[in-house]
């Protein structure tokens, strides 16, 4: 079963909203095990619209349309869209009773134009649409399916999730369900020579890797009559991952990101931690309290860019800082025990680097990054040389500070991930 994906609206052409309908129903309909060959984006135009329909009846077996479903002169998409299915319009009760009410519940006057919206393909399937006035359509004809959805978010995707999702489904029930293995701590090119049997001989699930900075994702994907049957083809396999990786995974969950995992294992452990960032200038910190109830571990953090404020906030020697610099190992360790000293916490994780372009030298390049993590009492520290802009050295600094800290923590505490 192929599908094609329409989306209608000339604001998304000018690059005044993001096409976000267009990667929601994208991978709704990945899960669903349809094959999705193209995606268009056309203007309030209804003569483009309708050569675009016309071509994509000639080649998929669904269209789904987004969008041009409103009551004004420019949205065309239904009117479209039946000319092009053959099928004229009629008023549908129900649809003008619920626009009725919708707009009495919200003390709006109704104008002339709203009613265009109770008008509906002749033999369609009618979606009402609590959450707006324009109704969404299917109408079938031969072996061609259209399915016309509202432009905003929050109207088609519960109506996506609600009735088409079923519909789809009862079209071809297979299902593709799929959980992502995420790692820390491993470059790409080692996490997949790891699996590269997996990969090899993979059918059903498949493992494919993702790169993202500082973290490897391996993505298991089954195609299966259930989602719980195709979780039973993914856990095996899941199971096998994490033999091979051990802890380096730290969730399977696709919604858990790095510093949510190490939120939990401070909550589980009772630890509080803090930061002490020069060249990433609180953006370690920003990444932890992207959490939602980090306050509970997380009470400070400190940005000192400069050595004066290494010396004043964090207790680094003045010696320290003129033998060695402030890129060293020794100032990245006196910044980490300064720090967990000055805000009382169990933990500190310091950064200290050359984010660039420049203040590099021969024996200090760009991109060198000392990393020191303080952890009940002991010192836990990382060299790393990092290439690139100035934004990417200091956005891996902050995933391997992450990550040393995530290691340090389990390493301290002797606790295993689940
Ligand atoms: P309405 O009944 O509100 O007029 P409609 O079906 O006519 O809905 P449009 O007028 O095309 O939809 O778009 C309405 C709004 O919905 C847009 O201004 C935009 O905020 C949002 N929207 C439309 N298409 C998309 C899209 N593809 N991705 C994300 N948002 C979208």
């Amino acid at each position: 079963m192929t599908v094609e994906l329409i989306c209608v609206g000339t604001e998304i052409l000018l690059g005044n909203i993001v096409n976000t309908n267009a990667a929601f129903l994208s991978e709704k309909c990945a899960m669903l095990g349809l094959s999705m060959y193209y995606q268009s984006v056309v203007g309030d135009n209804p003569g483009r619209l309708r050569e675009l329909l016309q071509t994509a009846k000639g080649r998929s077996d669904v269209v789904i349309l987004s969008g041009g479903l409103g009551p004004t002169q420019d949205d065309l998409t239904k009117e479209t869209a039946a000319e092009v299915m053959g099928k004229p319009l009629v008023e549908d009760g129900q649809a003008r009773k619920e626009i009725a009410e919708f707009m009495a519940k919200r003390g709006r006057a109704i104008t002339e134009n709203n009613w265009k919206q109770a008008l509906v393909p002749e033999g369609c399937r009618v979606l009402y649409n609590p959450n707006g006035t324009a109704p969404g359509i299917i109408m079938e004809e031969g072996d061609t399916r259209m399915i016309l959805l509202p432009g905003p978010p929050d109207e088609l995707v519960p109506m996506f999730e609600e009735q088409v999702y079923p519909y789809l489904h009862s079209l071809q029930p297979e299902v593709i369900c799929s959980r992502m293995v995420k790692l820390c701590g491993i470059g790409e090119s080692s996490a997949e020579t790891e699996v590269l049997d997996l990969i090899e001989s993979q059918q059903n699930p498949t493992v494919a890797p993702y790169a993202k900075i500082g973290e490897v994702h391996l993505r298991i994907t089954a195609k299966a009559q259930s989602e719980d049957a195709a979780y039973a083809l993914i856990a095996p396999m899941e199971r096998e991952l994490r033999k091979r990786f051990g802890d380096l995974v730290y969730t399977d969950d696709p919604q858990v990101t790095l510093e949510m995992a190490i939120a939990s294992l401070l909550e589980e452990q009772r630890l509080t931690v803090t930061t002490a960032e020069s060249c990433t200038g609180g953006l370690l910190a920003g990444r932890l309290v992207n959490v939602p109830g980090i306050s509970g571990y997380f009470k400070e953090g400190y940005i000192t860019y400069s050595n004066e404020a290494k010396e004043k906030i964090l207790g680094v020697s003045h010696d320290t800082l003129e033998a060695y610099g402030a890129v060293s190992q020794q100032t990245a360790e006196e910044m980490a025990k300064g720090g967990a000293k000055a805000a009382g916490a169990d933990i500190c994780v310091a950064v200290t680097g050359i984010a660039g372009p420049d203040g590099g030298t021969e024996e200090k390049p760009v991109g060198l990054v000392y990393i020191s993590c303080y952890c009940k009492g002991k010192l836990y520290t990382q060299k790393n040389q990092y290439t690139g802009s100035r934004s990417k050295i200091r956005e891996y600094s902050v995933a391997s500070a992450l990550t040393l800290l995530r290691q340090s923590i389990l390493k301290e505490t002797g606790c295993k991930m689940a």
